[in-house]
Parts: C-alpha cells; structure tokens; sequence
C-alpha cells in the first residue's frame, strides 16, 4: 500500500491538473480530514507539507490539538462535526483551531459566540439534500438570520462561507449521469442568495462542499474548499 505521502502527492497533483483542465485559477483549499487517525498520520501528512486537517469528535480534537500544536507548530485544525452545546467548550479552546465549518443553528452559534475570546473563521452549515439526519440549516430564511448574525454582531466569528455534505445519492447520480451534483448546484445558489442578503460579493463566502468520493465534481461546480479523508489517510474503522 501507498503511504500518506504519497497519497497526499498524488491528491495534489490530480487536484492541480484538474484545476487547469477545467481553467479554475484558485485552486481550492484542501482540508485533510484525520478524524480517527492516530496523531502519526497528521505528522506524516503534516511533514508532506499540510497545513489543514478537519476533525469531527470534539474530544478528540481537544486531545490532538494539545500535542500537535507542539509537534506541529503551524498546523491548522477546522472543526467539522456536529455540535452540541455540552461540547462547544472543547472545541473552542483546542490549541491552533482556526474554523468551524458545521454552525447549524441559531441556538448554537449565539452558545459559541458567548463563549469565544478569540477570532475564529466559521462556515454555517446547509442541509442541501434535505435529508433528515443531515444537519444544517435546511430553511433559507433561518440561514440568512444566521448569517446576518455573524457579520453583524458577532465580535469574534468570522463569516468564512458555507458548508455542506450532501447525499450519497445524488453524488453517485452525478457521476454515473456525468451531471452536476444536485447539493453543490444549490449551496451555490445558497451563496448567491446570502451575499444578496448581507450586500456583499459572492465571491466573498467560501464554499466548502466535496469529499473522497466527489472532490473533482466540487471543484468543477466551484469548491473553495474539499474536505478529504479516506483518499489520504486510508479507510476508517467504523467502530469509533
Ligand atoms: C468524514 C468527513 C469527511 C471526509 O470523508 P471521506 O469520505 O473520508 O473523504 C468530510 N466531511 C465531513 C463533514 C466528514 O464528516
């Protein structure tokens, strides 16, 4: 078996190609995601030059960042799994987070918001597919309130853009139909929508949307940011 090395090579390689294939310029950030993966992986990814790693479990994240963030001085932590309130502390505090990507209601951003003491980038979460155990916000007014809550009155978020998983089906859909992936057609409408809202470019709110299996669909439709797992770091152990 290829290393994460590798692997994190050839990633970059075909990422780079297929920007240029598809006359793409800005060449979209590439978030590793290590949820699961022992502290080893990230060094070996983060000598290989990575920068950004997304976790999803909060105390994880919390025991991880305190080693890394020594081992690994410039490492970059975004937090991208579901949030509860008995757990926002452990999120918040990690050593060298700099995102959360996963706000997805009003009543836990304003529980964040209160608890921050420092600047931190986040993206809001829309429930694209509409699929009941997605989260997200899944009503267009509710996100914008959001929104207008970060760029307004919140002194420490930053509002970095949006976020979204997406169904399985419609991923498989778009690449067995060679058509647009259905989730990432409407988190662009999404972000037409809120820079309307908020008076402010589009291309101005990030869009953070493929994974593993759809990354190169992403980018093509206008990814800012792919989150990457299994392709890097190899298969999870589902029994977490
Ligand atoms: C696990 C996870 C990923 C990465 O998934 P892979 O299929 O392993 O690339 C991306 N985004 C989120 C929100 C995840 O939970």
């Amino acid at each position: 078996m290829s290393s994460i090395t590798e692997r994190l090579g050839a990633l970059r390689s075909e990422i780079a190609a297929h920007c240029e294939q598809h006359s793409i310029e800005r060449i979209p950030t590439l978030i590793a995601v290590s949820k699961t993966k022992p502290n080893e992986d990230l060094i070996e990814a983060y000598e290989a030059g990575q920068r950004d790693f997304g976790e999803n479990y909060p105390n994880e994240l919390k025991v991880k960042a305190a080693e890394l963030s020594k081992l690994c001085p410039e490492i970059r932590f975004h937090f991208i799994g579901s949030i509860q309130k008995k757990n926002i502390n452990s999120i918040i505090k990690a050593p060298n987070l700099v995102g959360i990507q996963t706000l997805a209601s009003m009543e836990i951003i304003e529980n964040v918001d209160k608890r921050l003491t420092s600047s931190v980038n986040v993206m809001l979460q829309c429930n694209t597919s509409g699929e009941e155990n997605k989260g997200g916000f899944l009503e267009e007014e509710d996100l914008f309130r959001a929104a207008e809550f970060v760029k307004n009155e919140s002194k420490f978020m930053k509002l970095e853009g949006l976020m979204t998983i997406g169904s399985v089906e419609n991923s498989k859909k778009a690449a067995e139909e060679n058509v647009p992936n259905a989730d990432f057609t409407k988190l662009r409408e999404l972000q037409q929508k809120v820079a309307e809202r908020l008076k402010i470019s589009p291309d101005d709110l990030s869009l953070s949307m493929g994974m593993s299996t759809d990354y190169l669909a992403a980018i093509e439709q206008g990814a800012s940011v792919i989150r990457v797992g299994s392709k890097i770091f190899g298969a999870r152990n589902v029994t977490k």
